[in-house]
């Protein structure tokens, strides 16, 4: 817990929200500035900042949560399609610094996200990449 952390709030009660699901080590509540109706927030209880320094077993209670909340978010708003979006520090546009997985409701057409521009690897660019990112995970 960090005291200033508005998501550590929610989890204890200082700050209401619309809470959709709880567990052991998780919880779920509506986000309170919906992208689409029923876009929810997941979060582990305990504080990590972001994903790269969330343990295993922790981001493993995140994934086994995820499928039925968005089966129940999907029923509710009647949709049938979502996306799952993670920011992790402020350059990929975290806000709040507590891990949390958006899951947010999409209908055709609704223009809430869109694909960014794609790029090319030039030659060799990209096994060099994948080698450097290989050799790198621990
Ligand atoms: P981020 O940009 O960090 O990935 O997203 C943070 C999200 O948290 C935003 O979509 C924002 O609307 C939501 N949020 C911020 N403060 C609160 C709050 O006090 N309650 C709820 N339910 N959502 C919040
Ligand atoms: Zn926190």
């Amino acid at each position: 817990m960090t005291s200033s952390c508005i998501f550590c709030k929610i989890v204890d009660g200082r700050i209401p929200c619309y809470q959709v699901y709880e567990d052991v080590e998780t919880l779920a509540f509506l986000d309170i500035h919906p992208w689409s109706l029923g876009h929810t927030l997941i979060i582990p209880k305990k504080h990590f900042a972001t994903l790269d320094v969330c343990p295993p077993k922790t981001m493993a209670a995140i994934a086994r949560a995820m499928p039925k909340i968005a089966q129940a978010i999907m029923a509710a708003t009647e949709t049938t399609a979502f996306n799952v979006l993670n920011n992790n520090r402020r350059e990929a546009g975290q806000l709040v610094d507590h891990i949390h997985f958006h899951i947010v409701p999409r209908v055709a057409d609704d223009r809430i996200f869109s694909h960014g521009p794609q790029g090319e690897y030039a030659e060799n660019q990209a096994e060099a990449l994948a080698r450097a990112i290989q050799a790198g995970i621990k």
